[in-house]
């Protein structure tokens, strides 16, 4: 790597919150050129604007010749690889950012499955030290305001489903969206280690455009994206979205490669996310002590004493214990009004934004 492209991606990194990471900027140097590095070092601008700041020579390569033509067409090909965003102006000229949020940009790249043919194994290796070494410690949230994503109960789980509002209904979810695209799982791409399976990421609306622009996603109907809930609710796989009235992912996350859920399970991480408004209650008289709950619930909110108790203080509210008991004895209850969610767009607003 030359030292005019370290620099570059030097202020890249720092525009992530990691500006000492040298697994950032490594990453980084097999993702870009140099040239490609100094432009997004320059973001935010038009290809216009870029152009005219970068007229002179870079790093020792002769951009004598840059023009916003080349430039526009280099911008697009960095979009269309995850690693810029972008936003049309009034005047028709499209604006790009580089994106803030080290997450988001780790999703956004590790949805592209062409990466692994292009870098191979060990750049997911890069990805998972990168995650599990740095970027897990920014994902503790003590301040509620601040949690991006929440737990949305399964589907029919809610004991009095006139209490669940319209966005922590995953079926709602999928009716009301304009668009909906299925992607593979980046969480599960990077860290291997289960065998659930992939393409379990439902997105809605502009982030579906996004997706599916972008190639890295596939258009779905909402009787293929019920379906997919239905299979990930039998894998044991809990839904989680955005904190937010309008929610534009859908993700089905195992507790063991979930950015959010590995930080807590693994990490041991508190206040990553937020819990539904639910929490499970168990009929103590119908509880026939199997044990099938304790098994199934990633946050070790079950136990057995005699009949299954839930540790309230654990419990996030995701009802696939009641999905499994076969006494019928655990209800999703109502513990939080409605004022808890929604507070805030998670990192993905920044795709519809630009
Ligand atoms: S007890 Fe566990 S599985 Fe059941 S709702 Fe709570 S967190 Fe989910
Ligand atoms: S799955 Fe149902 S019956 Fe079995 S221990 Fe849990 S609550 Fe009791």
């Amino acid at each position: 790597m030359t030292h005019t492209k370290r620099q570059s991606l030097q202020r890249i990194a720092a525009h992530l919150g990691f500006p000492d990471s040298e697994t950032l900027i490594g990453l980084w140097d097999v993702m870009v050129s140099e040239r490609e590095a100094a432009w997004i070092a320059e973001l935010p601008a038009t290809a216009r604007e870029l152009a005219e700041r970068l007229g002179e020579d870079l790093g020792g390569e002769d951009t004598s010749g840059e023009d916003a033509g080349d430039v526009a067409e280099g911008l697009a090909d960095l979009y269309g690889r995850g690693l810029v965003l972008r936003s049309e102006q009034p005047d028709g000229d499209t604006r790009y950012v580089a994106e803030s949020n080290a997450g988001v940009l780790m999703d956004l790249i590790l949805f592209d499955r062409r990466y692994l043919a292009w870098h191979g194994q060990a750049f997911l290796d890069r990805w998972r030290r990168f995650y599990n070494e740095e970027l897990v410690h920014t994902y503790e949230h003590p301040d509620p305001d601040s949690r991006p994503f929440r737990v949305v109960p399964v589907r029919e789980q809610v004991h009095d489903p006139r209490t669940a509002l319209p966005y922590e209904q995953v079926a709602a979810l999928v009716r009301d969206a304009r668009r909906i695209s299925l992607e593979h799982c980046p969480c599960r791409t990077r860290e291997q280690a289960c065998e659930s399976p992939l393409e379990t990421c439902l997105a809605f609306d502009q982030v579906a455009d996004y997706m599916i622009e972008r190639g890295v996603g596939r258009e779905i109907d909402a009787a293929e994206a019920l379906a997919v809930l239905g299979r990930c609710e039998e894998q044991g796989l809990v839904h989680i979205t955005e904190n937010a009235d309008r929610p534009l992912v859908l993700c089905n996350c195992c507790p063991c490669c979930c950015v959010f859920l590995r930080a807590m399970t693994v990490h041991a991480k508190r206040d990553v996310i937020d819990a539904s408004r639910y929490r499970a209650v168990v009929d103590q008289a119908r509880c026939i002590a199997c044990g099938l709950c304790v098994e199934r619930c990633h946050f070790r909110a079950m136990a057995l004493d005699g009949a299954a108790q839930v540790a309230e203080e654990r419990c996030l509210g995701c009802g696939l214990c009641a999905t499994t008991c076969p006494a019928e004895a655990i209800r999703l209850v109502e513990t939080q009004a409605p004022g808890f969610i929604p507070r805030q767009d998670s990192g993905f607003g920044s795709i519809v934004q630009g």
